[in-house]
Order: structure tokens, then sequence, then C-alpha cells
């Protein structure tokens, strides 16, 4: 119950977290956009604004005429060169006229309209300093109501030569509303977006994680009693079922480790019971019927011989077990293969004598240096070599030969004797296993060609093995030549254990 709490609230948290962030980077994004925009309308309308004016002071500059008429208060009248008839330019001249101010260097209005004067009065010093300049002065001001003008003040000349102020200005109102509306548009239309995007990737990242529920439901269902259980590949050969199909090859090594486990206690097991038993037997046997001191040591004597066996499996066992894990250093030097291999062979002529087989070596090279464990390379050759003697019966032929090729080495053991199944085959490097039939020689402890595969693989090579029943047998060791790595000290020479394998 736990565990399935557990999962939905880890599930849920990166469909939410993923969701969170496509949803804050997409919120980001949008309002940045925004943002953006906003901006250029704000500047482009406020160019438009500028050209309107300019474009309106050049028709004032080039149509309001001022001249002087003593009848006027002032002295001088405003008066425009326009057509009355054509309703353009009267369009234009209304235009102006709507917010305009037309005055003398003392602040003497001669015409202004009622939108210019909502928004104050110039000072006198400011329409000088305008009339003092040769560029147009621009401002922005509010009307009493709040609406935002912009202003263009300038000079014009009058008849005479005399200097006029003239202001002209335009309603920004139209433009202010225009950037509220998008304004307010844009934040409408924002958590609009946001959630429906919020919302879709929710589906969407709900949709994608799905699997990953099924994968650990799946996974949950494989115990250490169901390692043949697979998850189920989905076919869309995408990350996830490459997640799936690396998943199955664990659990499939997995299996392999505790079939091999499990299969490795039974043998055990079943190796130390034999010898257990016969040692009880014997001892209560002697218990219960020996009488002399002779049949007492009788007993003791072939207790001890089976403790022997019992003592050297444990050892073999343990040997083997630090070798495969790595706590077995070799001590490697620089050795010739040919002299090592032909030695071995020679040690192994008289015994082969006895058993009435031809034993030969034979090598394509006088010398093959490499790095090697003079010891265990020796322990590897003579296990090959006694099984080979072992296996073959009378008459028969082993043959020892060494192939160079480039910075390899091939070290072949060859017997005709009475060869191994194929069902055997790819199991006779397993620990303790050994084919059982009743013409088969004495049975050894099912464990030298175990040590055979691991002397090889520490040199950086490996072995294979051909057979055919009632053909033969030949065993090949690959060997690398001039190894990368130096001699190495052992912290335990493993030799005197295996000379007892
Ligand atoms: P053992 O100590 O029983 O020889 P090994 O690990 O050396 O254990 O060998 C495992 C089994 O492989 C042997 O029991 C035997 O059945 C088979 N075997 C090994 N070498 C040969 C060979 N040259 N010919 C036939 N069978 C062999």
């Amino acid at each position: 119950m736990g565990l399935v709490a557990g999962r939905k609230h880890i599930t849920r948290g990166l469909r939410f977290t993923l969701t969170m962030g496509y949803t804050i980077v997409f919120t980001i994004l949008l309002l940045g956009i925004s943002l953006v925009f906003r901006q250029r309308l704000a500047s482009s309308l406020d160019d438009q604004a500028h050209v309107d004016l300019n474009r309106n002071s050049t028709i004032v500059r080039g149509n309001l005429r001022l001249y002087h008429a003593p009848e006027e208060k002032y002295g001088y009248q405003p008066d425009w060169f326009l057509d009355p008839h054509d309703p353009e330019e009267n369009r234009i001249k209304a235009d102006v006229q709507n917010v305009e101010i037309v005055a003398d260097a003392n602040g003497n209005v001669l015409e202004e309209s009622k939108a210019y004067q909502s928004l104050g009065a110039d000072s006198v010093a400011h329409i000088r300093s305008v009339l003092n300049s040769n560029q147009p002065v621009w401002l922005e001001r509010r009307d009493p109501k709040g609406v935002l003008y912009l202003i263009r003040q300038f000079w014009v000349e009058s008849d005479d030569h005399k200097k006029f102020f003239v202001a002209i200005g335009l309603s920004l109102a139209h433009n202010q509303a225009l950037l509220t509306q998008f304004t307010w548009v844009i934040l409408g239309l924002i958590p609009l977006v946001i959630l429906t995007g919020g919302l879709t990737g929710w589906v969407f990242a709900g949709r994608a994680l799905s699997p990953v529920i099924e994968i650990a439901q799946a996974a949950q269902r494989i115990t250490g009693s169901k390692l043949s259980l697979r998850i189920p590949s989905r076919g869309a050969g995408d990350e996830l079922d490459y997640l799936i199909e690396t998943f199955n090859q664990m659990i499939e090594r997995l299996e392999i480790n505790f079939n091999q486990v499990r299969q490795f206690s039974t043998d055990v097991s079943h190796e130390l019971r034999t010898p257990i038993t016969i040692i009880r037997g014997q001892l209560e046997v002697a218990l219960f019927t020996a009488q002399t001191a002779e049949q007492y040591r009788d007993a003791i004597v072939n207790s001890l011989s089976d403790i022997e066996r019992l003592s050297q499996i444990v050892r073999a066992l343990l040997l083997l077990s630090q070798a495969e894990t790595g706590q077995v250093a070799l001590q490697k030097q620089s050795l010739d293969l040919v002299e090592l291999t032909s030695e071995t062979a020679d040690q192994f002529q008289i015994p082969a004598e006895g058993a009435d087989l031809k034993l030969t070596f034979s090598a394509n090279c006088n010398k093959c240096l490499g790095y090697f464990d003079r010891v265990q390379i020796e322990r590897m050759l003579s296990n090959l070599l006694s099984n080979a003697i072992k296996f073959t019966p009378a008459g028969g032929r082993v043959e020892v030969s060494l192939k160079r090729e480039g910075n390899d080495a091939e070290i072949q053991v060859k017997d005709s004797g009475q060869g191994i199944s194929p069902e055997h085959l790819p199991h006779i490097f397993d620990r303790f296993y050994r084919v059982r039939s009743s013409d088969s020689p004495e049975q050894g402890l099912g464990l030298g060609l175990s040590f055979v595969a691991w002397i090889a693989r520490a040199h950086g090579g490996s072995v294979d093995v051909q057979s055919e029943l009632g053909k033969g047998t030949t065993f090949r060791i690959a060997l690398p030549l001039h190894a990368s790595s130096g001699p190495e000290i052992a912290q335990e020479s493993p030799s005197e254990l295996m000379k007892q394998v």
C-alpha cells in the first residue's frame, strides 16, 4: 500500500514539475512578447502623432498669413490662404484649428482654440524662448479631463517680418485608448492561453509518463522467484522502449546470475554432503563395531583422507571465488610461451605413456614472448592435459600445439578421446560440472576447467572448446603476447592451492 502511494506521489510530482516548468516558461515568453508588442505599438502611434503634427505645421507655415491690421486690437490679423470651397483643405484647417494658438511676442493671443485654452496659458518667457529658437518645441499636456495632448510650438513670420508664436496640438486620447484596449486584450488572453497551455501540457505529460507507471508495475511483479518475467515492449521504438529493453537485459543478466548462484549452492551442498556422509558412516561403524586399535586407526585414516578431500573442495572454491572477484593478483613476468608449453607437455610424457597414449608438441615459432604468471599458465595447461589423458582411451593421441598469429598466441590441446556431447559442451566451464556416464573414468571435482577459463581471462585471453562424441575434444586458448601490464605482485600466491585441483 505504502509502495503504491509512494509511486503515485512520485509520478504526480514529475507530471506536475513538467507541466509547471512548461507553463512558467510559456508565461514568461508570452509576457515578454506582449510587452515588446505593446512597446512597438506605443512608439509607432507616437511616431504617427509626430508625423501628423509636422505635416500640420507645414500647412500652417504655408497657409497662415499674418498681416498688419491697425484696426485690430494688437495690430495684426491672422488669415488662412485656403480654398473655402475645397472640402479637403477645409478639413485640414479645421483639424489644425482644433488645437491651436497664435500669439505675438508679448503673449497677446491673436487666435486660440478652446481646446488649447483648456491646456493652460504659455508664459511670455516661454513664448519668447520659442521665438528665439530655430527648433520646434514638443510638449505633452493634459486638459482638465485628463486627456493627453501632443503639442508642437514654433514661429511664423508676418508680412512685415515679425515673429509670431504658433502652437498646434493633437489629442492622444485615441492612441491611449488603443494602448489600453491592447493591454486589456492581452491581460484577458494571457490567463486563457496559459490555462489552455497548462492543461494541454498536463494531458501530454500524463500520456508521456503513463508507460513509466506500467513499467514500474511490471517491474514490481518481477521478484526473485519470478525472474523469467519480462516487461513487454510497446513497439514504439522510443526512449521508453529503449529503457524497457535495457531493463529486460538487466533482468536477464540477473536471472543468469541468480541461477548460477542457486546451482552453485546446490552443487556445493551436494559436494560437501557426500564426504561428510562417508566420514560419518565410517566413524559410526568404527564406534559400534571396531574392537582393536588397528580397526580404530583404519577408520581414522579413511576419515582423514575424506576430510582432506573436503578441505580440498573448500580451498579450491575459496580460491576460485577470490579469483573471480579479482582478489587474486597475478605475478606476471616476461616469459616465452613456447618454452613454458613444451616443458609442461614434457611433464605429462610419463603419465601419457602409462596410459598408452602418444603425446606430441609442436610450435610454429621459436619464441612467443608475453607477460604471464608462470605457475598459473602451467596449471592451466596441466588441467587441460590431465583431462585429455584421463578422457582418452589407450592407443589414442594427445597433441599440444602453439601458433603465433600477430600479437596473439593460440595454444591447442587436442585429444582423440571420448569427446563431450553437445548438451554438455556449453556447461563444462561451470563450477562442479562433470559429465556423468557409466564409462567415464574417475570423476574429479569439476573445477579444473573453471580455473582454466579464469586463468585465460586473467591474462586477457579466452578459451573455447570443440568436441565430437567418440572422436575427440580440442581446447583452444588465445593469449595476448606483449601484454601491456607489467609484473604484478601477488598478495597470496594461488599456486599451492591450485596444484591440488
Ligand atoms: P574434472 O575435475 O571433473 O575433470 P573439469 O572441470 O576439468 O573437471 O572438467 C569438467 C568435465 O568436462 C569433466 O568431468 C569431463 O566430463 C569433461 N571434460 C573435460 N575435458 C575433457 C576431455 N578432454 N575429453 C572429454 N571430456 C572432458
